[in-house]
């Protein structure tokens, strides 16, 4: 770390004492702001911990939509996001209006939403679920019909394992389709020993290549099993620096360099200090959208996942 470095990362760490601050980072965050996070996780995990904290802030290093869960749990905390720029493609793939739309021409279809969209849209549907959840909450469901937003490719691996009937959104994430089946194919000749890991966010004929399809907080449990000691990694590649740190003696290599969330990437250490300094910005969620999400996120929770 450079001085300039240890310099924020010092004041960083002095202003949240003061402001009774917690700092909650995703997986696939820059390894400087992970290292100063109280936690770091995937969003069914962030979610989890910022439900619980008796924190008075809480700053999160990720995307909008986690931020406004942040806010949809805890209402009485300030919710900071260090840059409001930093949203998720995907989520912004579907809006309240359309969903609405969707629904009208399935009335009787249960809406089940990724984590991965607005607080408007987890208003719009019954239940919310994550990656690390998605499988074991849709088989649960008594229904006839299930309206799967947004993400059609998580829908896709879903409907694949449980064997429901799903109505699929199509929206996706960018920054999974770009990981190609060739080069898992090729990685795994090279390596013939490792493990090959996927995000359900990737494309079908990615997942079929897969040993192992799983969360990015599924990925890091799975990467300290004994028998694990080399791992293809198949998601954006800030979880590389986590996996690296917590299995110093291991091997992951990542499917793909270019798999990088550029929103995810917009907070960096200076908009940390600033957004403390400042206490910017506030995502709040308005209390009649953040009521009827809430229903559909504690559902998620009550869940829990894997
Ligand atoms: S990695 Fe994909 S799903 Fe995750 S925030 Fe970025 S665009 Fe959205």
């Amino acid at each position: 770390m450079g001085n300039r470095d240890a310099e924020l990362v010092e004041k960083i760490l002095g202003l949240k004492k003061r402001k009774d601050a917690v700092i909650l980072a995703h997986n696939y965050q820059l390894g400087e702001v992970q290292d100063i996070a109280d936690f770091v996780g995937d969003s069914l995990e962030l979610s989890q911990s910022a439900a619980k904290t008796d924190a008075a802030v809480i700053l999160f290093c990720g995307v909008h939509f986690m931020a406004e869960t942040a806010s949809i749990l805890c209402p009485d905390k300030v919710v900071l996001l260090p840059d409001m720029h930093a949203g998720c493609p995907m989520a912004n793939m579907i809006t309240a209006e359309r969903l609405w739309e969707k629904k009208r021409e399935h009335p009787r279809a249960v809406v089940v939403c990724y984590i991965n969209s607005s607080a408007e849209v987890k208003a719009e549907s019954d239940i919310c679920c994550t990656s690390a959840n998605a499988v074991e909450l849709i088989e649960s469901l008594d229904a006839q019909e299930i309206l799967f937003v947004p993400d059609q490719y998580l829908g896709h691996y879903v409907s694949t394992k449980t064997g429901k009937k799903m109505i699929l959104w199509p929206g996706f994430c960018p920054t999974h389709a770009r990981i190609q089946p060739e080069r898992i194919k090729k990685l795994k000749q090279e390596y013939p020993h490792a493990k090959a890991v996927v995000h359900p966010e990737c494309r079908p004929e990615v997942i079929t290549l897969a040993d192992e399809v799983l969360s990015t907080g599924g990925m890091c449990r799975y990467a300290k099993r004994d028998e694990v000691r080399e791992m293809i990694v198949g998601t954006e590649i800030g979880i590389i620096h986590r996996l690296r740190k917590e299995n110093p003696d291991k091997k992951f290599i990542p499917v793909s360099e270019q798999a990088i969330c550029p929103n995810m990437k917009l907070i960096t250490l200076d908009k940390v200090l600033w957004s403390l300094e400042e206490m910017e910005s506030e995502v709040k969620v308005p209390e009649s959208i953040r009521l009827r999400a809430k229903v559909a996120v504690d559902k998620m929770l009550a869940i829990g996942g894997k």
